[in-house]
């Protein structure tokens, strides 16, 4: 479903241009200034946005590196491209599209980045906003059981079930598709998916969705431009129905006056210069991916949100270069895909005109005898009539890892997609498309497709590079708020959510009780 792209050399080459390695000429003409603040947070998906807003909320002056562009939704609809017109704004710095159909582009600070890896490829958001800005707003928590197959007990699920997660539902306030929308024609393929896994005996239920339904409406009546209704996600939604991070958490930082938000800041590299005190090296980018400007930022506290894949290279890197040097061999390890797999079913009747979104539904199999999983009905574009395309996501081991790989300067991703746990996964997902097909008379388009992930997850995980409250071992004043804490799997759930909530976690035992905290206290 998701296509493979070659693109290695084109990425080295850019990646190393933005990265701000290999460019003497570039850095020669860059401007160089020195920035001290109590505060900075790389990244601003939703480990990031967590944090600048709690800090802000806590007077603490805050500076949030962004390595992508705001993007403001415009009265006109057009801030995105589409699907059927795509162009810069939809990827991440390449000369093609990455998902779906390759078209060429211009190459710009586009929405949708891909890291290729041995074994699978994964899709990730670059904006102000992260990955809400392309996700599908499927906002969903795991269950207690399934949450402590993929977390340690260190981490109380009773008091995030209580606390965390409602603090994050009170600031984005998803809610689940209402039936006048359902009913319309946009959303005949998630009907058809929510009927035939009722009529397979299958548990099905309505996902929370962060999406303003009122704005969907809008769409349906004409007032604006249609984009949940006609499965425009990916890309990022035209109409505004999407409540991405920059609408919510992140204006809601800037507002209090001590969160400052620097798009296109590319952060290179990151070091202690002594143990309360971290200096951060950045290149300032335009649209296009030059570099414009080197920056150097110093700060008390150092909050890492560049997502999994992001986060771990930056530590991998200043690891190698001596630059964090007590951080522990177990940085890039403990890595998983969620257990993203796509599938298409055929169904006998039809499930266009439109494949409305930008989610609706979701199978729980928890009972399933080989292994736990959910099975999400998407719109993905390229879907014809009669078939319909579902996501799957189980419990993966931790099994794969990044390492740093010292002649390009990045991050190397390996993923074991056939060990004998991403095996039984597999069966377990086609042993539960088969109730579904049994029943309904559908058949599976084509084999799972396990090749690429949109939920990277690990590489600074929980119990070995951080403690249970995300705080590095071995720097206090280090936190890892993002994808990259959490150990291959959200337990059965798109991992937004989560995450979220054990960011908020994380700034609260900060904020509250552990400001000024030795290593040597630090509860792991
Ligand atoms: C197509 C798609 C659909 C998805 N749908 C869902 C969904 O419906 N529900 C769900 O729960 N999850 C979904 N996800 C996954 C979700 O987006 C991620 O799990 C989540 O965004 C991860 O949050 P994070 O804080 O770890 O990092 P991100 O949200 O990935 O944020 C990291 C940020 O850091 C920035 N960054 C990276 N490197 C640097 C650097 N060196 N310097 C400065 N900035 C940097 C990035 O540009 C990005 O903005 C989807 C993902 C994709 C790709």
């Amino acid at each position: 479903m998701f296509r493979r792209i070659n693109r290695r050399r084109f990425l080295q080459t850019s990646l190393a241009a933005t990265a701000g390695l290999g460019v003497s000429a570039i850095r020669a003409s860059a401007s160089n200034s020195e920035n001290n603040v109590e505060a900075i947070v790389i990244g601003s998906g939703f480990g990031g946005a967590v944090a600048s807003l709690r800090l802000a909320q806590a007077g603490i002056e805050t500076i949030v590196l962004e390595r992508g562009r705001r993007w403001v939704i415009s009265d006109a609809g057009d801030t995105f491209c589409t699907y059927e017109k795509p162009d810069g704004r939809s990827t991440w710095l390449s000369p093609t599209t990455v998902v779906f159909n390759q078209v060429p582009i211009d190459v710009y600070t586009g929405l949708l980045d891909i890291k290729i890896g041995n074994g699978v490829n994964v899709y990730r958001g670059a904006g102000v906003g992260g990955g809400s800005l392309v996700y599908n707003g499927v906002t969903y928590q795991p269950t207690r059981e399934n949450f402590y197959k993929a977390f340690p007990r260190s981490i109380d699920y009773d008091e995030l079930d209580r606390i965390y997660y409602p603090r994050v539902r009170s600031i984005l306030k998803p809610s689940p598709i209402p039936d006048d929308i359902l009913q319309t024609k946009y959303y005949l393929a998630a009907r058809t998916f929510l009927e035939q896994a009722a009529k397979a005996n299958l548990k099905v239920s309505k996902l929370d969705i962060n999406i303003d339904w009122d704005i969907v409406r809008q769409e349906i009546t004409g007032q604006k431009v249609p984009s949940a209704i006609i499965g425009q996600v990916y890309y990022g939604m035209n109409s505004g129905a999407k409540n991405s991070l920059d609408r919510n958490y992140l204006s809601m930082a800037e507002a209090t006056g001590k969160a400052k938000i620097l798009p296109l800041h590319v952060v290179t590299e990151i070091e202690e210069l002594n143990p309360r005190r971290f200096q951060i090296v950045c290149n300032q980018i335009n649209e296009q991916g030059t570099v414009v400007a080197q920056k150097t930022f110093t700060c008390r506290y150092l909050f890492l949100a560049a997502g999994s894949i992001g986060t771990t290279e930056l530590l991998l890197r200043a690891k190698y270069n001596g630059k964090l040097r007590r951080l522990n061999d177990n940085v890039g390890m403990f890595w998983g895909t969620n257990g993203d797999a796509v599938g298409a079913v055929i169904t006998a009747g039809q499930t266009n005109p439109t494949q409305g979104g930008p989610a609706v539904g979701v199978i729980e199999d928890f009972d399933n005898p080989i292994a736990p999983l959910v099975i999400e009905q998407l719109p993905f574009p390229i879907v014809p009539e009669g078939i319909y395309a579902a996501l799957s996501q189980g419990i993966t081991l931790p099994e794969g890892k990044l390492t740093y790989n010292t002649s390009t300067q990045s991050a190397d991703l390996f993923w074991p997609k056939d060990s004998e746990n991403n095996q039984k996964i597999a069966q377990a997902y086609l042993s539960t498309y088969q109730r579904l097909n049994q029943a309904n008379n559908t058949t599976l388009a084509q084999a799972l497709d396990f090749s690429s992930t949109a939920h990277p997850l690990g590489g600074a995980v929980v119990g070995s590079v951080c403690n249970s409250y995300m705080r590095a071992r071995g720097y206090p004043n280090l936190f890892i708020v993002d994808g990259a804490f959490i150990p291959g799997s959200t337990a059965c759930t798109n991992p937004s959510f989560t995450i979220a909530a054990l960011a908020e976690r994380c700034m609260d035992n900060f904020l509250n009780k552990g400001r000024n905290m030795k290593d040597e206290d630090m509860e792991l």
